[in-house]
C-alpha cells in the first residue's frame, strides 16, 4: 500500500514537469493533410501544409492507425536548391531533434533515394534508404543557437529527398549539457534498453522527453551482436530513483542483462563513426543481494585507461539499490565497430549488470553565413513579392546557397553576390544593405525599387552595380566616384535628379545614366558655395587639433623630464615594458614598470604602520593614504632571509609586468634599510573568505554576485594562464586570495607562491606549495605542477561559493572535506542540498548545477580531466544567464549575443591550439 501511494505521488509531482513538457513539443507530420492527436500518445500532430510550400505529398501503403504520422511523406524536388521548415525555439536551450524516413514500398521500381539531411549550416546525416519498410530516424541534440533553426534536405544523389515527420523536444536543466556545446552538436548513434521485454521502443509516455530507447530485442545486421553466452534479462516492477543527469525512463531501468557466466559483451555499429563521442552507462542495481552476494565489474572493451581500472559496484555508487548510477565519458574516440565488454572481478559473487547506453557523435557545428549579411537578405526578402513558395530559407550559403546570391568559399561565409534582377521587387533598397561589406556585385535592376540609394559607402569591394529600370530618386552621392574597386554603375532610366558628380563623370569606369531627365552634368553654384564652406570648416577643425596635440606632447615631455609621481612620492622606473616575459638572470626590475617609495612615503602613509588589516605568510598587511589619497595595502614582507627576498624579487617582478581588470595591482615596492615592502591597491571589501565564511557579512552575496565574483576571479586566472607569456601558474588560489573591491568586484592576489610555468611542465619542485583543502592531491603526489593544479584549487573555490562552506571542516567527518562531500550529493543528482542556507530560495537549481558540474570537473583526480579557465568561465557565464532566465530574455540575448561572440573566440582559439581535436579521433579520452 504504501508503495502504491509512493508511486502515486510520485506521479503527481512529475505531471506538472511532463504536462510542460508536452505543450512545448513540436510534432509535424510532412506530408499529412490535417492536425490530428495520436490516440495511443495523446500527442499532436500538426500537418506540414502552410508551413512547407514545397514538394509533394505521398501516400505510404499498407500502415495501420498507429503508423499515422507515417502514412503521408514528403517529396522534393531534384533540384540545386535546399528545402527547410524552420522550427521556433529558445535560444540556448537545449533540444532533441528528430527527423524521420519512412520510404514505403517499391512497387513503382523507384530508386530509393540518397540525399542529405542539415540543421541550419551544420551537416546532420546523409540519409540513405536500403529498405522501404524501415524507418530511419535521425537525431541530434543540440543547444539552440537562436530563436529558431531550419532543418534541411538538399543534394539527392538518387531520387528525390523526403521526409516522414519531425519532431522538436526541449529538454531540461543541463541535461546533455557538453564542455563543447558552442561549438559541436551531438548525433545520436545508438540509445539502447537492455533486457526489454518485447521489440518495441520506449518513448512517451514512458519518457517525458520522448526519447526513443531502442529494444536490444531489435534485429538488425550488426546490431547488438556477440553476445556472450550467459546473458540474462531481468526485471522488476519497483520504482527506480532516476533523478540524475540525464533522466532516463524508469520504464529503461527497470530492465536490464546480467552476464550470469562473469561478462557480458556486444557489438554493434556506429553510423558515421569513427569519431569523437559522449557516451552514456545507465546501471541500476535491481536485484536484493544477500549480504555475502557482491556484484562488482569492470569495463573491459573498449579500454580506457582510469576507467577501465574503476570497479563498478552499482549499490555503492549510486548509494542503494533501485538507484541509478550514470557515469559517462565526456569524450571517447570510438570505431565504426565497437565492441565492449564488461567482466567481474575476481572478488564478485555476481557478473555484470547494464540497463541502457547512449551514444552520439560530437559534429561541429557548421559555419553560418555572416550574421550581418544574413540580416541585410532577409530585408531584401521582404521586398519580394509575397510569393512564399520562392521565399528562400535555411542558410543563404550552406548546404547549397539560395539561388540569387554568391557566397564565398571560406569561413565565415560572405555574401559576394546578389542577383536579383527583374524580380517585381518594391519599396527602398533596405539600407542594411551597407553592412554587406563583402559585396562585389549588385544587380537589382528591372524592378519597382523606389527612394534614394541607400549608403553604400562601406562596400569598398563592390565592382559591378545595376540599378537601372527602377524608380529610385534623389541625388547621386558623391562616394560613388570614390568605392575603389567600382568598375561598372548602371543606373538608366530611373528619377535621379541634380548633378552628376563631376569625379564619377572623370573615372575610368563604365557609367551608364541615360533616361533620367533630371540628371545634369556640372557643378551647381549652391554646390560650390557649400563645397567652400565645407572645406573652410573642416581647414580649421584640423588647425585646432594640431594645435592641441602640440601642447600636448610638449605638457607630456614634461611630465616624463621630471620622472616621478604625481605626488612627487613614488619614481617610476620608465624602461619600456617588454611584453610580461622575465629575462632569466637579469635585474628582476631591469624590463619592468614599478614604482620605488621612499620609506618615509610610506611611513607616512601608514600613520607609521598603525593600521593592521590583515596578516599572511608573508607577514603584516597595513592600511594606508598616499599624498595623492590613493588608498593602499602595504605589506610587509617579515622574512629578511633569501628566501624572503627571493619571493618579494618574485613577486614585484611579476606583479610590474601583469596588468589585468582581475588582478589586483601593484602600485610599488620598498627596498631600503632592510625593509622590504609592497604597495598594492587598496581592496576595499576585503577578502572573498571574510564574505562566505564571516556570518555578518556574507548575507551581502547573494547568487548572482558569487557568480559575478566568480567569473572576475576566473578570469583572472586565465589571464596568467593564456594571457602571459611564459604563463604563470598562480599555485596558491584560494578565497583569502581573492579580494573584492570598492564594487564587489573580484581581483586575484597574492602572487608571492607564483611561478612561470616550465615550457615543458615537468618542473619537479621540492615541496609542494599551497594551503591545506585547496591542494591539487595530483600535485602533491607526483609534484608535477600546471596550471590544472590551479583549477583544481578554484573548484574548490566554487565549491565554496555554492554551499557557503569551508573547505575542511570537521563536519565533514574524519577523512571527509567539501570535496567528498559535494561528489556524493552531485552523483545523487541532488544539488539542492549542496546549495548554501543562506541563499535558500533564491538560486535556480540549473544554473547551481552549471557551476557543480564544473566544480566538480575541476577536483577530478587527474589534470587532464579537469577543464581549462575558459571552460569554467564559461559555464559560469552560462549560469549566470541561466540565473537571470526569461523574464531577461531581451537583455541577456543582446547581452548574450556580445557574450556569445567573444566566448566563441575564446572557445574557438582554445579548441583550435590545445583542446582535443574533436574530427579526426586524435584526443586523450576524457570523463565524467
Ligand atoms: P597567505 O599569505 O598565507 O596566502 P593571505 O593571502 O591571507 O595568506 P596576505 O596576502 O599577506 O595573506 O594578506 C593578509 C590579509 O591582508 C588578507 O587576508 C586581507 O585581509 C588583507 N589584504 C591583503 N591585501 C590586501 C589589499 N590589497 N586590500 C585590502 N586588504 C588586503
Amino acid at each position: 500500500m504504501g508503495s502504491y501511494f509512493q508511486i502515486l505521488a510520485l506521479l503527481l509531482l512529475s505531471l506538472p514537469c511532463i504536462f510542460s513538457q508536452v505543450t512545448e513539443f513540436t510534432s509535424i507530420d510532412c506530408g499529412g493533410d490535417s492536425n490530428y492527436t495520436d490516440k495511443k500518445t495523446g500527442l499532436a500532430w500538426i500537418s506540414d501544409n502552410g508551413i512547407m510550400n514545397h514538394g509533394k505529398t505521398v501516400d505510404i501503403q499498407n500502415l495501420n492507425d498507429e503508423w499515422e504520422p507515417y502514412k503521408k511523406r514528403r517529396d522534393f524536388p531534384t533540384d540545386d536548391r535546399k528545402y527547410c521548415y524552420t522550427l521556433d525555439t529558445k535560444e540556448r536551450r537545449r533540444y532533441l531533434v528528430r527527423a524521420t524516413f519512412l520510404y514505403g514500398s517499391t512497387e513503382t521500381a523507384d530508386t530509393y533515394p540518397s540525399f542529405l539531411l542539415y540543421l541550419d549550416a551544420t551537416k546532420w546525416a546523409t540519409v540513405t534508404v536500403f529498405d522501404g519498410s524501415r524507418t530511419y530516424v535521425k537525431e541530434m541534440i543540440i543547444r539552440a543557437p537562436s530563436s529558431s533553426i531550419d532543418v534541411c534536405l538538399c543534394c539527392a544523389t538518387t531520387g528525390s529527398p523526403f521526409i516522414s515527420t519531425l519532431e522538436l523536444r526541449p529538454l531540461n536543466l543541463s541535461m546533455y549539457a557538453t564542455d563543447y556545446e558552442d561549438n559541436f552538436y551531438m548525433k545520436v548513434a545508438a540509445r539502447v534498453n537492455f533486457g526489454a521485454p518485447t521489440k518495441d521502443p520506449i518513448r512517451y509516455p514512458d519518457d517525458p522527453f520522448d526519447r526513443v530507447w531502442e529494444s536490444d530485442q531489435v534485429k538488425r545486421p550488426n546490431f547488438l551482436v556477440g553476445v556472450a553466452p550467459g546473458t540474462e534479462r531481468i526485471d522488476t516492477t519497483k520504482n527506480i530513483e532516476v533523478n540524475n543527469r540525464e533522466y532516463p525512463p524508469v520504464k529503461v531501468m527497470q530492465t536490464a542483462v546480467v552476464g550470469t557466466e562473469g561478462y557480458l559483451t556486444y557489438r554493434l555499429t556506429l553510423e558515421d563513426f569513427p569519431g569523437n563521442a559522449r557516451a552514456f552507462a545507465y546501471f541500476a542495481e535491481i536485484e536484493n543481494l544477500r549480504s555475502n552476494e557482491t556484484r562488482k565489474f569492470r569495463m573491459e572493451h573498449p579500454y580506457v585507461p582510469d576507467y577501465s581500472n574503476a570497479v563498478v559496484n552499482i549499490a555503492e555508487n549510486a548509494n542503494g539499490t533501485y538507484k541509478l548510477y550514470e557515469p559517462s565519458y565526456m569524450n571517447v574516440t570510438l570505431d565504426f565497430v565497437l565492441s565492449f565488454s564488461f567482466v567481474k572481478t575476481p572478488d564478485s559473487t555476481e557478473g555484470p549488470l547494464l540497463s541502457a547506453i547512449e551514444i552520439s557523435k560530437y559534429v561541429q557545428i557548421g559555419s553560418k553565413a555572416d550574421a550581418q549579411d544574413v540580416i541585410a537578405l532577409n530585408a531584401i526578402l521582404a521586398t519580394l513579392p509575397a510569393d512564399p513558395g520562392k521565399q528562400d530559407k535555411g542558410d543563404p550559403c550552406t548546404p547549397t546557397r539560395w539561388e540569387w546570391v554568391l557566397c564565398s568559399s571560406t569561413a565565415p561565409r560572405r555574401i559576394t553576390a546578389i542577383h536579383l534582377s527583374q524580380r517585381n521587387l518594391t519599396g527602398v533598397i533596405p539600407p542594411e544593405i551597407q553592412n554587406m561589406d563583402a559585396l562585389t556585385e549588385l544587380w537589382l535592376d528591372g524592378n519597382s525599387f523606389t527612394g534614394p540609394i541607400p549608403d553604400i559607402s562601406n562596400l569598398l569591394n563592390l565592382k559591378i552595380v545595376h540599378l537601372e529600370n527602377n524608380r529610385l530618386n534623389g541625388f547621386l552621392p558623391s562616394y560613388l566616384s570614390s568605392l575603389p574597386s567600382l568598375q561598372e554603375l548602371y543606373i538608366q532610366n530611373n528619377y535621379f535628379s541634380g548633378k552628376i558628380p563631376p569625379a564619377l563623370l572623370s573615372r575610368k569606369i563604365v557609367f551608364n545614366y541615360n533616361g533620367n531627365p533630371g540628371l545634369t552634368k556640372g557643378m551647381r553654384l549652391g554646390t560650390k558655395v557649400k563645397l567652400v564652406v565645407g572645406i573652410s570648416v573642416a581647414a580649421l577643425v584640423a588647425f585646432i587639433i594640431l594645435v592641441i596635440w602640440l601642447s600636448l606632447r610638449k605638457f607630456r615631455r614634461k611630465a616624463s623630464q621630471q620622472n616621478s609621481y604625481k605626488g612627487g612620492s613614488l619614481h617610476a622606473v620608465t624602461k619600456p615594458q617588454n611584453g610580461h616575459n622575465l629575462t632569466r638572470g637579469a635585474h628582476l626590475m631591469d624590463d619592468g614598470v614599478a614604482c620605488c617609495i621612499k620609506l618615509s612615503e610610506i611611513e607616512a602613509a601608514t600613520m607609521k604602520f598603525t593600521k593592521n588589516i590583515g596578516r599572511g605568510s608573508f607577514g603584516v598587511v597595513y592600511y594606508g593614504r598616499m599624498k595623492d589619497g590613493k588608498e593602499v595595502a602595504v605589506k610587509i614582507i617579515g622574512d629578511p632571509t633569501s628566501q624572503g627576498t627571493k619571493q618579494f624579487l618574485t613577486e614585484v617582478s611579476l606583479l610590474s609586468r601583469i596588468h589585468h581588470r582581475n588582478l589586483v595591482p601593484l602600485i610599488g615596492y620598498c627596498e631600503e634599510a632592510n625593509h622590504r615592502i609592497l604597495v598594492y591597491e587598496y581592496m576595499h571589501n576585503g577578502t572573498l573568505r571574510d564574505h562566505i565564511h564571516d556570518s555578518i557579512k556574507q548575507r551581502q552575496l547573494d547568487w548572482l554576485t558569487r557568480l559575478r565574483i566568480a567569473e572576475d576571479a576566473a578570469k583572472g586566472l586565465e589571464y596568467l594562464h593564456t594571457g602571459c607569456s611564459p604563463s604563470i601558474i598562480h599555485r596558491d588560489v584560494k578565497t583569502s586570495n581573492i579580494l573584492l573591491d570598492i564594487n564587489m568586484r573580484a581581483k586575484v592576489a597574492d602572487f608571492g607562491l607564483s611561478r612561470q610555468a616550465e615550457e615543458d611542465l615537468t618542473h619537479i619542485s621540492s615541496v609542494a606549495k599551497g594551503t591545506v583543502g585547496y591542494l591539487d592531491p595530483e600535485y602533491y603526489a607526483c609534484q608535477q605542477l600546471t596550471e590544472k593544479s590551479d583549477v583544481y584549487s578554484f573548484g574548490i573555490v566554487l565549491l565554496e561559493l555554492i554551499s557557503g562552506r569551508k573547505p575542511i571542516t570537521e563536519d565533514y567527518g574524519t577523512d571527509w572535506n567539501i570535496v567528498h562531500w559535494a561528489r556524493s550529493l552531485i552523483r545523487k543528482g541532488d544539488v539542492g542540498s549542496m546549495i548554501d542556507p543562506l541563499l535558500a530560495d533564491s538560486v535556480k537549481l540549473e544554473s547551481a548545477w552549471r557551476v557543480a558540474e564544473v566544480a566538480i570537473q575541476c577536483v577530478e583526480q587527474h589534470g587532464t580531466s579537469r577543464p581549462k579557465m575558459q571552460e569554467i568561465i564559461m559555464a559560469v557565464q552560462d549560469a549566470v544567464m541561466l540565473e537571470k532566465g526569461a523574464e531577461n530574455n531581451q537583455n541577456i540575448s543582446s547581452g548574450s549575443g556580445r557574450a556569445q561572440s567573444s566566448r566563441k573566440t575564446l572557445l574557438t582559439s582554445f579548441l583550435e591550439i590545445e583542446s582535443p581535436d574533436l574530427s579526426n579521433a586524435r584526443l586523450t579520452p576524457s570523463a565524467r
